[in-house]
């Protein structure tokens, strides 16, 4: 017992002294210290989940309570078919293969990552590996198509390849932008309620770059991220996407990034994608 308890501490300092090592760089340095971060979160979780099940499929471990043995199959079914689309559609395959940690309710899914996450509480991708709920925690009724068309198994997959791609360096609303326009091209699935209208006041870029997760209305700050994408994707075409992200990869600030794949400073873009959408998304059912 005791054993455990110092080998926990030692890797949460380990982990700590990587995050504070990672802060003290500029984000250029970051390229190289965030893989070695996020490998460590990697270390740390599984340790955390060293008692759950684990499940194996072509692309993907996944660890699970005793109580979700009834939906493993599910989730790895969904997980599988989320594989070849994601990869496609971002023209990039991770090496080895994605841990999926399943928590059967939200408490234990809110312990097992601890740090803001995603506003889709059905699942979160943080350190290199996904973490979800059980979908006996929110479908009434578990079946399988609801789980792939609604789950969260594309969105947070995408996530995590995109991490890999870029080494972190991106902007929330950017990753928030590219998961659910996946989500939305794959499932075609777009997360709209009453809240996020876009005929009314938006975010500025700058309250979505600085302040994503504190943002009251978190629907229309998704909503907003997903058209900003989605104007890119659908009015400049899906290479100039890939030529944003390319520049992300590179190393590039997002403005710079946009603004060399564009042709377009990121105060026209703010401009551009927002009068877009309130003509063209808004109108469109
Ligand atoms: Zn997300």
């Amino acid at each position: 017992m005791r054993k455990i308890i110092v080998h926990e501490s030692v890797l949460t300092a380990v982990f700590a002294m990587t995050v504070l090592l990672m802060l003290q760089f500029p984000i250029r340095s970051q390229t190289w210290i965030y893989p070695l971060v996020r490998y460590v979160a990697q270390v740390k979780m599984n340790f955390v989940a060293r008692s759950m099940a684990v499940y194996e499929t072509e692309h993907f471990i996944i660890k699970y309570e005793k109580q979700d043995a009834d939906v493993i199959l599910l989730v790895a079914q969904a997980a599988e078919k989320a594989y070849q689309p994601v990869v496609r559609e971002l023209g990039y395959t991770p090496h080895g293969k994605t841990m999926i940690f399943i928590y059967p309710d939200k408490q234990q899914l809110n312990q097992a990552f601890g740090w803001s996450g995603d506003q889709s509480a059905m699942g979160v991708y943080w350190g290199g590996a996904i973490q979800i709920l059980s979908p006996k925690a929110w479908l009434s009724e578990v079946n399988a198509e609801e789980f792939i068309r609604s789950g969260p198994m594309v969105h947070e997959f995408t996530h995590l390849v995109f991490d890999y791609m870029t080494s972190g360096n991106y902007s929330r609303w950017f990753t928030e932008g590219l998961a659910q326009y996946v989500e939305y091209k794959v499932n075609g699935y777009e997360w709209k309620t009453d809240s996020n209208s876009l005929n009314r006041d938006l975010y500025t870029m700058e309250e979505l770059d600085k302040n994503f997760d504190k943002l009251s209305n978190q629907a229309l700050a998704y909503r907003e991220s997903l058209m900003a994408i989605r104007y890119i994707g659908e009015v400049y075409g899906e290479a100039k996407l890939g030529e944003v992200i390319n520049n992300l990869r590179k190393g590039q600030s997002l403005s710079s990034a946009i603004r060399e794949a564009l042709n377009m400073d990121y105060a026209d873009f703010e401009t551009s994608w927002q009068n877009w959408a309130k003509i063209n998304v808004e109108h469109e059912k």
